[in-house]
C-alpha cells in the first residue's frame, strides 16, 4: 500500500518536473524482485542484525546531485512468521507454487527481514530555498539601496549647503577671491607659526580708480574689480593665496626663491593689468607694495611694511612695484 501511496505521489512530483523519491521494502531475501536490497542497503542490513544500530541515515551526493537517504527496520521474524519463512515444505503449497521454493525461506526467528529504504533528492527543496533566499536577498539589497540612497542624498545636501555657507563666509561676493575676514586669520596665524622662509606679502591698488567711478559709473567700476580679479587669479601660482582687502586693495601671499623673483612676479602682474583691455574705460594700473616676511615677524608688522610700500609706490607717481626691505 505504501508503495503505491508513493508512485501516486511520485507521479505528482513528475507533473511538476521535479525528481522522484525512491521508496521501498529492501530485503536481502525478497520474494518481490523489486525489494531486493542494493550492495548499499546489504550493508546497512547487515548492520541492523547486528543490532549495531536501529536507523540510518546519511547525505549523499550522486552525480552531482544531493540526497538525504533514510533506512530503518520494519519487519523482524518472529515464531509466526516461520511458517511461511522458513522451510518451504512447511509453507502452503500455493505459496510455494507461487514464488517458487527459495525467495523469502530459510530465514530464522529474530532476523530482521527488511527495512524502509528511502532516497530523498535534495535539489528541489534545495533551490526552492534559493530562490526564496535570493528573493530575500534581493528585497533586502533594494530596501539598503533606497535606504542609503536618501541618507546619501541628505549628506549632500548638507554638505552642499556648508560648503556655501563656507563660501559666502570666507569668499568676497563680487570677485569671488578670498575676503578681508580670511586675511585677516591668515594675518593672525602668522604670530603662531614657524615662518616659512621666502614668503611675501604684496598689497595691489588700483591707481585712481575713484576717477573710474566717477567716469564711468559704479556698476563698470565694478566689472574692473571682477575683471582684474580673473586676470590675477589666473597669473598666480598653485601655493600664491590670493585677497580682496578693501574696495579696491587686494593681497597676495606667495612664496619666491629671492626678494627679486618675488620683485619680478609682481612686476609681471603690474604689466598684465597695464595691458588688459577693460570695458568701457580701456586700461588702468595698479600700484603694488611689497614686504618678506622675516623669522622673528608678527602678522601685523608685515602688513604694515607692504602697505607703507603700497604708500610709497603711489608717492613715486603710481603704476610701478615698491619693496619695503625692514622695519
Ligand atoms: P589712488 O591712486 O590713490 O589709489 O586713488 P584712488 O582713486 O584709487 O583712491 P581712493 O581711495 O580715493 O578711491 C578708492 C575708490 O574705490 C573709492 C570708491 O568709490 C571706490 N570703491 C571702493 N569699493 C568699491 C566697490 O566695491 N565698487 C566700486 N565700483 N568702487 C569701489
Ligand atoms: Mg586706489
Ligand atoms: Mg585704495
Amino acid at each position: 500500500m505504501s508503495r503505491n501511496i508513493m508512485q501516486e505521489y511520485n507521479k505528482q512530483r513528475a507533473a511538476h518536473k521535479i525528481e522522484e523519491i525512491h521508496y521501498k521494502f529492501a530485503s536481502n531475501n525478497p520474494r518481490n524482485p523489486v525489494n531486493q536490497a542494493s550492495v548499499h542497503e546489504l550493508q546497512i542490513l547487515k548492520e541492523f542484525n547486528a543490532k549495531k544500530t536501529d536507523k540510518h541515515h546519511e547525505h549523499m551526493v550522486i552525480n552531482n546531485n544531493e540526497y538525504i537517504f533514510y533506512a530503518m527496520p520494519v519487519a523482524t521474524n518472529v515464531e509466526s512468521c516461520m511458517q511461511c519463512h522458513s522451510d518451504p515444505q512447511k509453507a502452503p503449497k500455493s505459496l510455494v507454487a507461487y514464488y517458487g521454493d527459495k525467495a523469502g525461506f530459510y530465514e530464522n526467528i529474530g532476523d530482521i527481514r527488511a527495512f524502509v529504504s528511502v532516497t530523498m533528492p535534495l535539489d528541489a527543496e534545495l533551490k526552492k530555498m534559493q530562490r526564496m533566499f535570493k528573493l530575500f536577498a534581493s528585497a533586502l539589497l533594494v530596501l539598503l539601496l533606497v535606504v542609503f540612497s536618501i541618507i546619501f542624498y541628505f549628506i549632500k545636501q548638507l554638505d552642499h549647503r556648508d560648503a556655501k555657507l563656507l563660501e559666502q563666509a570666507n569668499k568676497d561676493a563680487l570677485t569671488k577671491i578670498y575676503n578681508r575676514h580670511v586675511f585677516n586669520e591668515d594675518i593672525e596665524r602668522m604670530d603662531n607659526q614657524r615662518k616659512s622662509i621666502g614668503q611675501y606679502l604684496m598689497i595691489i591698488d588700483i591707481d585712481y580708480f575713484k576717477s573710474v567711478n566717477d567716469t564711468f559709473g559704479h556698476a563698470t567700476g565694478d566689472k574692473v574689480l571682477m575683471q582684474l580679479s580673473e586676470i590675477i587669479s589666473k597669473s598666480i601660482r598653485e601655493h600664491d593665496k590670493f585677497y580682496r582687502i578693501g574696495g579696491e586693495e587686494f593681497a597676495i601671499f606667495s612664496i619666491h626663491k629671492s626678494l627679486e623673483d618675488a620683485t619680478e612676479f609682481a612686476e609681471r602682474l603690474r604689466k598684465e593689468i597695464k595691458a588688459s583691455q577693460f570695458e568701457k574705460i580701456g586700461s588702468i594700473t595698479i600700484s603694488i607694495g611689497i614686504a618678506q616676511l622675516h623669522a622673528h615677524d608678527t602678522g601685523a608688522k608685515l602688513f604694515d611694511r607692504a602697505d607703507m610700500a603700497l604708500y610709497n609706490a603711489k608717492e613715486a607717481g603710481r603704476d610701478r612695484v615698491h619693496v619695503l626691505l625692514d622695519t
